[in-house]
């Protein structure tokens, strides 16, 4: 399972529509955040995503972007969690964290550990790992990469069956990459499974301009969560700001040759579903599988060669 909430689609200021930037990753699992601004909690509430997140990984320290944090961990204390939470970003976030925890009487009886990342830096877990990237934004911020590790290929069952081995725990064996043996006679997987698969992979910006770092880092990628602020008619705003417009984040999902696109951050004008619309049409006349978020959206990113 590798399941995308969103939290929270608007820009730097919730409308009734929209709650500011957080979003919701379930991976076979384990449930991460991405950034987590006002009012995260209670859309995880709504969404039934669970509280027990393993980490949050935050684009930058634009208000929009972390004050969800206060909240929630004060939730997370009143629920009794006592494993630690560990909160990655970029430059100064353990100074952010301190200042964000100091806001009231918490009594937490759990750590939080402040982890700083620059492009380039690697966190590895079992089975994937999240790779900072480069974005250029007013402020010193990073964009995300979850990748998967590569998946043992197919198993041929008729194969390996020809090949005198019984169904059973001679099976998982080679399908977990050992070899065995059958009547003195050497099975190596590579004789019964087809080749490596790859994982999953997802992107997602936080608040950027475009930029090539963007496109290398997203380079095939199942999901590319972009900002998509504003529209070409006020691109102006996007360019003073450090923002994209839909059309620009369009043109990122294309040279990085993604296979999907969703537009999330958008900006208080284009809040309403209708205005929504318009981002929508305008991105696809550069990339056709593109989306807008909506509020409590749920994406299941499947496999690319379909969940085999
Ligand atoms: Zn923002
Ligand atoms: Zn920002």
């Amino acid at each position: 399972m590798l399941r995308i909430t969103f939290l929270g689609t608007g820009g730097s200021m919730p409308t009734p529509n929209r709650n500011p930037s957080a979003i919701a990753v379930n991976r076979e699992g384990e449930l991460m955040l991405f950034d987590c601004g006002e009012g995260a909690q209670r859309q995880m509430m709504r969404a039934k995503t669970g509280m027990t997140i393993s980490s949050i990984f935050i684009t930058h320290f634009h208000a929009d972007h972390v004050l969800g944090i206060p909240g929630l961990l004060q939730t997370m204390a009143l629920q009794g969690r006592e494993e630690p939470l560990r909160i990655y970003g970029p430059r100064h976030v353990d100074k952010f964290l301190y200042h964000l925890l100091a806001l009231g009487y918490a009594g937490k009886k759990f750590e939080v550990k402040a982890i700083e990342l620059k492009p380039g830096d690697v966190v590895r877990r079992a089975g994937y790992e999240i790779r900072a990237i480069k974005t250029v934004h007013n402020v010193v911020s990073i964009g995300y990469v979850l990748e998967e590790e590569m998946r043992p290929g197919r198993f041929n069952r008729e194969r390996a069956i020809e090949l005198g081995i019984k169904p059973g725990p001679l099976f998982s064996k080679l399908q977990s990459g050992h070899s065995i043996s059958v009547d003195g006679k050497e099975i190596r997987p590579d004789q019964i499974l087809g080749p490596s698969r790859p994982g999953r992979k997802i992107v997602y910006s936080g608040d950027t301009r475009p930029c090539e770092s963007m496109i290398e880092a997203s380079k095939d990628a199942d999901l590319l969560i972009h900002e998509g602020t504003l529209s070409e008619e006020t691109k102006q705003y996007a360019i003073d700001y450090m923002h994209s417009t839909a059309l620009e984040a369009a043109g990122i999902a294309k040279k990085a040759s993604v296979r999907k696109l969703i537009l999330t951050h958008i900006s208080a004008r284009y809040s309403d579903l209708g205005s929504a619309n318009k981002l929508e049409e305008e991105a696809r006349t550069v990339f056709e599988n593109c989306e807008v978020a909506r509020e409590l959206m749920v994406i299941e990113v499947p496999y690319s060669d379909k969940g085999q």
